[in-house]
């Protein structure tokens, strides 16, 4: 989907002369062996594993992006987008965030998977959103990071989820999903000095804001979780 998809829009791009931007991602840099991660890194990612498939068509839209930019002259952007959240994510998707707080207004205990010692960097979305802007506003074809460089360990978000919601519940530990990334921050140098940009959001702002949005939902809304099965991380 991502590679085939890639190769129709860049066709389509040129055909009509357009600007094409593409949202990259953190992904691309695997598990990372340089950190923070900078748009120089070219990556730690295994192209069998299970994120094999994302990671690689995301890595091969970068190549293609380039590619028609370098020999058509596309103009072309391309944003890498690091662990971003806020308000509407959906609860069942799987990631870390609504899983939590999810868990927490269910009542449930919170599922931490390893140890929690696996870090990331979370981004409010109006901040990724105006990073987003400035860059399609520029001439730059290279890669942007695009982050919050704030870098918190699973373990210790999952104690702030816990004292934000007020829930009872404890933390429990769940099976490590292979070849998840062991630490992830961006570093924003180009994307401060190319585009006069910084997150301004901090995640007490931003989990706030984020925790209003859920508590709104009503129980059946907060109970649409059904597709995503925790169940196969219990460590047997
Ligand atoms: N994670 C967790 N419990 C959950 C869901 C995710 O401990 O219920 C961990 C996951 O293993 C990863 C981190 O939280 O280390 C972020 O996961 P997410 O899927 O949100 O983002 P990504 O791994 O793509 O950065």
């Amino acid at each position: 989907m991502g590679s085939l998809g890639i190769h129709n829009c860049l066709g389509l791009a040129k055909a009509k002369n357009a600007t094409l931007m593409i949202a990259s991602t953190s992904e691309v840099y695997g598990d990372p062996q340089v950190h923070p991660q900078t748009e120089e890194y070219w990556g730690h990612v295994n192209p069998i594993g299970p994120r094999g498939v994302y990671d690689e068509a995301k890595r091969f839209q970068e190549a293609m992006v380039m590619a028609y930019h370098n020999f058509h002259g596309l103009d072309t952007r391309i944003v890498r987008i690091f662990n971003t959240y806020g308000p509407r994510m959906r609860l069942n998707d799987g990631r870390v965030l609504p899983a939590f707080i999810g868990q927490a207004l269910r009542g449930e205990d919170l599922t931490i998977f390893g140890d929690g010692s696996q870090t990331r960097s979370f981004c409010y979305v109006d901040d990724l959103v105006e990073g987003i802007f400035r860059l399609l506003h520029t001439k730059y074809h290279l890669p942007v990071n695009i982050g919050n460089p704030d870098e918190i360990t699973i373990k210790d978000f999952a104690e702030e989820i816990i004292k934000l919601t007020g829930t009872k519940q404890k933390i429990v530990y769940r099976e490590l999903p292979e070849n998840d990334p062991k630490q992830r921050q961006p570093d924003i140098t180009r994307a401060k000095q190319l585009l006069g940009w910084e997150p301004k959001i901090n995640r007490a702002e931003g989990l706030k804001r984020t925790y209003a949005y859920f508590k709104s939902l009503s129980p059946d809304e907060l109970k649409e979780v059904d597709h995503y099965n925790f169940d196969k991380y219990i460590i047997k």
